[in-house]
């Protein structure tokens, strides 16, 4: 016997549709890429997205073709962000820090038409441009009087597009099983590879979010996504928080930590982004002496968070820390470290030490640690093996690739290492390639670099494995001190030593001014390795 429920298909249109009846006029607030702070809500959003998806049919756009979108987070994007799918489009989004030759690669290959951008960005889209020849044209997120001098040819622009239209036409429709939209991961070894998301993908994994113990967004928050949306699918944020009716703060491209401060001075509750931008936050906040009145809760994933970054969150500024886990493969968020009650009926400092942890996953999303032959590994906190992942919002096969990425039980290899203590919590120890192998045992890169920036005069670290003839690999710490800091190495390595068994200690410190990052804005081992190799470093002794 089949159910007889409604059929009703898992659209992100569904979402926005939502928002704009429910919570019509919950704010939503930029910083605009022309400059000023601009205002806006659901209800506005919805009528100027479904505009947009007019103009699109207008100009041609059919069911699956694929629409690039280069643009900072802002309240115009989340048009985008809707208007292109609810014209049955796909939506690609691009990150501009990407190399030119990797921007016109994964342009090619998703094989993008109409082309969005922000007006900042349109002189590099202008750059790529005799190199996109399947592209259609280009629109310019702006109004007339702020069109760029330089745009590729014939560029449209946005806002007289949608003034044109009256947006009393429906959303497309269809299976929910459509492509949505596609991320490219950025490819630290060949080519970048695109994963492609359906709308149900995006909806559930949406839906999965806004649990309390994940993202746990309401109608009483306002969400602020430092996380570009172009970065794996945005964290979810697009579609999150019109799902759960809250109010976001957009902050546009400035992402210094002074504009930054002030835009969650818009009421922020919970905001998300990489360390790096977190330590850039504390540090300006210890330097003006300005407080975070608003904020409860501050989301850090995307590479481990250092347990000095969580200690100032919760000691000094009463924000809560939720460290998460994800990757552009997985929608993208996988696991969160809020507390099950194990977790909340421990000591202060225990269970701050327990927040190092990525945390458990929601429903849709099953993990496993498992050794070399791919059997499950014991949950004891301390066999590290492969982090496995599967679930709806998991992908299955690569853009125009041939194979399936996923095993037969669809099982996705993640490239992580990680070990699962008995409550169901996952600690990433390393990405595989960056376990640093010395004498056959592993000595974990996040642990260096955890410690090492606990020092108080260390800003950043990279703990990487030189080869070494007798042990195959030994640590080295590269080191970013603070502004006008002078740390001694040994120092450093006494903030190490109470941590970690000796074997473990780096050889050697090199003191840098800067480290290299990826697209990303995470610290980048490759670059780190090629400068060094470059430089002809040896270890000493
Ligand atoms: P990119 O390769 O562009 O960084 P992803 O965002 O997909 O793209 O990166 C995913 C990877 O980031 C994960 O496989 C993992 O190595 C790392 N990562 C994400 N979150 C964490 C975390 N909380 N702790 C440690 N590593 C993390």
């Amino acid at each position: 016997m089949l159910g007889q429920m409604q059929d009703w298909p898992l659209r992100v249109s569904r979402i926005i549709d939502h928002a704009a009846r429910y919570h019509a006029r919950r704010p939503v607030v930029t910083r605009t890429v022309e400059g000023p702070v601009a205002r806006t809500d659901w209800a506005s959003i919805h009528l100027r997205a479904r505009k947009l998806a007019q103009a699109l049919a207008r100009l041609g756009l059919r069911k699956g073709d694929v629409v690039g979108c280069m643009a900072w987070n802002t309240a115009r994007h989340l048009e985008v962000w809707y208007g292109v799918p609810g014209a049955g489009g796909v939506l690609h989004s691009l990150n501009p820090r990407l190399s030119h030759e990797q921007l016109t690669y994964i342009i090619s290959h998703a094989e993008d038409g109409w082309i969005f951008c922000d007006a900042d960005l349109a002189p590099l889209i202008a750059e790529l441009w005799p190199g996109l020849p399947q592209a259609k044209g280009c629109i310019v997120m702006t109004d007339r009087a702020h069109m760029p001098e330089t745009a590729p040819p014939g560029a449209l622009c946005y806002e007289e597009l949608i003034a044109a239209e009256d947006g009393g036409a429906d959303w497309v429709t269809g299976d929910e099983a459509e492509a949505c939209g596609i991320c490219y991961t950025s490819g630290t070894t060949g080519h970048p590879k695109g994963v492609v998301y359906s709308h149900r993908s995006n909806v559930l994994h949406a839906m999965a979010m806004i649990q309390p113990d994940m993202l746990g967004f309401s109608s009483n928050d306002t969400v602020m996504p430092v996380v570009p949306l172009f970065h794996a699918n945005g964290w979810s944020t697009g579609f999150s928080a019109p799902m759960a009716g809250a109010s976001m703060v957009m902050p546009g491209r400035d992402l210094s930590a002074p504009s930054l401060w002030e835009m969650l001075d818009e009421g922020v509750t919970i905001t998300l982004a990489v360390p790096t931008v977190w330590l850039m936050l504390l540090a300006h906040l210890r330097e003006t002496g300005r407080a975070l009145p608003h904020l409860q809760r501050v989301v850090i994933g995307g590479s481990a968070c250092p347990k000095a970054v969580i200690e100032a969150f919760q000691k000094v500024y009463g924000v809560h820390v939720l460290h998460a886990w994800g990757m552009t493969e997985t929608s993208p968020l996988g696991s969160f470290c809020s507390f099950k009650p194990e977790m909340a009926a421990l000591p202060d400092d225990e269970r701050l030490d327990q927040q190092l942890k990525a945390g458990h996953p929601p429903f849709t999303v099953e993990l496993a640690v498992m050794d070399e032959g791919d059997e499950p590994m014991p949950w004891d906190d301390t066999s590290q093996g492969r982090l496995k992942i599967r679930g709806p919002g998991v992908v299955k096969r690569y853009l125009k690739e041939t194979n399936d990425v996923a095993d037969r039980e669809s099982w996705f290899d993640t490239g992580d290492a990680a070990t699962m203590d008995e409550n169901g919590y996952i600690r990433i120890t390393d990405r595989l390639k960056d376990v640093i192998k010395s004498g056959g045992e592993w000595i974990s890169s996040i642990d260096l670099e955890n410690m090492a920036v606990s020092h108080p005069d260390v800003s950043e670290a990279a703990a990487i494995g030189v080869p070494h003839p007798k042990w195959d690999e030994r640590p080295i710490l590269v080191v970013v001190p603070r502004p006008g800091a002078e740390p001694s190495k040994e120092s450093i390595i006494e903030t190490l030593r109470p941590h970690f068994a000796k074997w473990m200690l780096p050889d050697d410190i090199l003191f840098v001014e800067e480290i290299p990052h990826t697209a990303t804005g995470k610290i980048s081992k490759l670059t780190l390795r090629k400068q060094l190799a470059e430089q002809g470093y040896t270890l000493p002794g």
